[in-house]
C-alpha cells in the first residue's frame, strides 16, 4: 500500500495514519497500492499456490504489512456453485452463486471486517465501534476478539436477535438504540470522540472495502480470469459493489485481466431503495431515504457515505439499480429453500427476486454467465423475537449523560 487517497477529492494522504474520512470532505478514503511493485509477486501461478490462506492470499494488495497483526478465523475462498434448481426458475442456465454465507459469522460483513480490524490493530488501536444492522456487528465482535481487542457495536433495537447474541458472546459491548442505523452511526461517532475508539462504520474508514474488494479477486480466478456479464448484489451501505469495482481496476492494472467489466446491478428493497432512486433520477449523489422500512436488515440504510462510489461504480459498468417489493422478498427466500439454495438471508433472497425482475425486463439475457450474490445465511436475519432490555433512546443528551458513563 503507498497512500491513501480521497474518494471525491482525489488528495492523497500518508498510508499509515489512523484515518476515518477524508477531511478534505468527509467522505470516503480508498487504499491506493504500487501496482506495478505488487504486479512482480502477485501473479495467476503465485495465487493459486497459496492455498490456506483465504482472502489473505491477496497480501500485496491488501493494507495490512505485518502478517502478525491479521485475524484470520478462515473469511474468503467461498464457493462460486452452479445452481440448477434456481438457474431453471431464472431461466438463466449459466448462474453462478457466489456462497458468501459460507464466509465465518454466516456473511461476507467477515470479510471487511478481517481486514479492517487487522489494519486498526496494526495502526495502535485497542477500542474499535461500528453501527451495524447486525451481521457488522457480529463480524466486528469476532474480529476484535480473534485479534484481542475491544468492541462497542450498536444496532437498531429491531435488529435481527441472533445477531444481538451473536456479538454479546462474543464478548463486545451491545447498545440497542430504538433508531436506524443512521442514528447508531451518530452515537458511534460520539463514543469515537468521547472514548477515543476506531470507527468502523462501513466507508468512514478506508478498509473494510478492502476485505470486501476480495470478493472481485475470487471471481475473476474462479471463472479463469475472465469477469461474468452480469454481478447482481443486495446493496445496503453499498461497500460490497464498490469494493468490487475497485478489485477489478486493480487486476486489471496488474494486468491479470483485459478491460470487460460484468454489468453491475444493486437491487434495493422497495421500501429502503435510495440508490435506486438517485439512479433512476440521474443523481451523483443519493437524498436519504425517509421512512426506511423492510425486514432484509442489511438493506435497511437510508443513507451512504459512499453513494457517488455505488452509482459510479453501476453506470460505469452499463448497469443497473432495482428495487423489489417487500413481499416478494419473504416469499422469495422460501422459493430459494425449495429450488436448493439452502436457508438463505432475506438479503440474499431480495437480490434473488431482483435478478428475476432483471430476466423479465429483459436488462439480464438467458445467454449470459450471471453471478448472483449470496451475502448471508438465513439463520442470521430473522426478526427479534425476545425484549430487548437495554435498549436506549435516541437522545444526544442521554448517549453523553448515560451511555459514555456506562462505557468509560
Ligand atoms: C450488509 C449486508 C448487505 C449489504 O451490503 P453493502 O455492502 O453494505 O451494500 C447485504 N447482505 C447482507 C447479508 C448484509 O449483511
Amino acid at each position: 500500500m503507498s497512500h491513501l487517497e480521497g474518494g471525491l477529492s482525489g488528495k492523497t494522504h500518508a498510508a499509515d495514519a489512523l484515518m476515518g474520512l477524508d477531511p478534505v470532505d468527509q467522505r470516503p478514503l480508498l487504499a491506493r497500492y504500487d501496482l506495478q511493485k505488487a504486479a512482480t509477486t502477485l501473479t495467476r501461478e503465485s495465487v493459486a499456490a497459496r492455498r490456506a490462506g483465504g482472502l489473505w492470499r491477496w497480501a500485496e494488495l491488501l493494507p495490512v504489512r505485518e502478517s502478525r497483526f491479521v485475524a484470520h478465523l478462515g473469511e474468503g475462498d467461498t464457493a462460486l456453485q452452479p445452481a440448477r434448481g434456481l438457474a431453471a426458475w431464472l431461466g438463466l442456465p449459466r448462474l453462478l452463486v457466489k456462497r458468501e454465507s459460507l464466509n465465518p459469522t454466516g456473511s461476507f460483513k467477515a470479510r471487511g471486517m478481517a481486514v479492517a480490524v487487522s489494519r486498526a490493530v496494526e495502526l495502535g488501536s485497542r477500542h474499535l465501534v461500528a453501527p451495524s444492522a447486525g451481521n457488522a456487528g457480529g463480524a466486528l465482535a469476532a474480529y476484535a476478539a480473534a485479534a484481542g481487542v475491544r468492541a462497542t457495536v450498536i444496532m437498531p433495537a429491531d435488529a435481527p436477535a441472533q445477531n444481538q447474541v451473536e456479538v454479546l458472546a462474543t464478548g463486545a459491548d451491545l447498545l440497542l438504540l430504538d433508531g436506524l442505523i443512521t442514528d447508531c452511526g451518530r452515537l458511534a461517532g460520539v463514543i469515537r470522540d468521547e472514548l477515543g475508539a476506531f470507527d468502523l462504520s462501513t466507508l468512514k474508514e478506508p478498509y473494510r472495502v478492502e476485505g470486501k474488494k476480495t470478493m472481485g479477486f475470487e471471481l475473476a480466478e474462479q471463472l479463469g480470469w475472465r469477469l461474468p456479464d452480469a454481478v447482481v448484489y443486495p446493496t445496503g451501505g453499498g461497500s460490497g459493489i464498490v469494493g468490487m469495482c475497485k478489485a477489478f481496476d486493480e487486476l486489471e492494472a496488474l494486468g491479470l485481466i483485459d478491460a470487460e467489466r460484468p454489468r453491475m446491478f444493486s437491487v434495493q428493497p422497495d421500501g429502503c431503495a435510495p440508490i435506486v432512486r438517485a439512479f433512476r433520477q440521474g443523481e451523483r449523489f443519493a437524498k436519504a431515504w425517509e421512512g426506511a422500512s423492510t425486514a432484509a436488515a442489511g438493506l435497511r440504510v437510508p443513507s451512504a457515505v459512499g453513494d457517488f462510489l455505488v452509482l459510479d461504480c453501476i453506470r460505469k459498468s452499463g448497469g443497473s439499480a432495482v428495487a423489489v417489493p417487500e413481499a416478494d422478498i419473504v416469499a422469495t427466500r422460501s422459493a430459494l429453500g425449495r429450488l436448493g439454495l439452502g436457508y438463505a438471508s432475506l438479503e440474499t433472497a431480495a437480490a434473488a427476486a431482483g435478478l428475476k425482475a432483471l430476466v423479465e425486463s429483459g436488462l439480464v439475457r438467458a445467454s449470459e454467465t450471471v453471478v448472483l450474490f449470496d451475502t448471508g445465511a438465513g439463520f442470521k436475519s430473522d426478526p427479534p423475537d425476545f425484549p430487548a432490555p437495554n435498549t436506549v433512546p435516541n437522545d444526544a443528551g442521554f448517549w453523553k449523560e448515560k451511555v459514555i458513563p456506562r462505557l468509560r
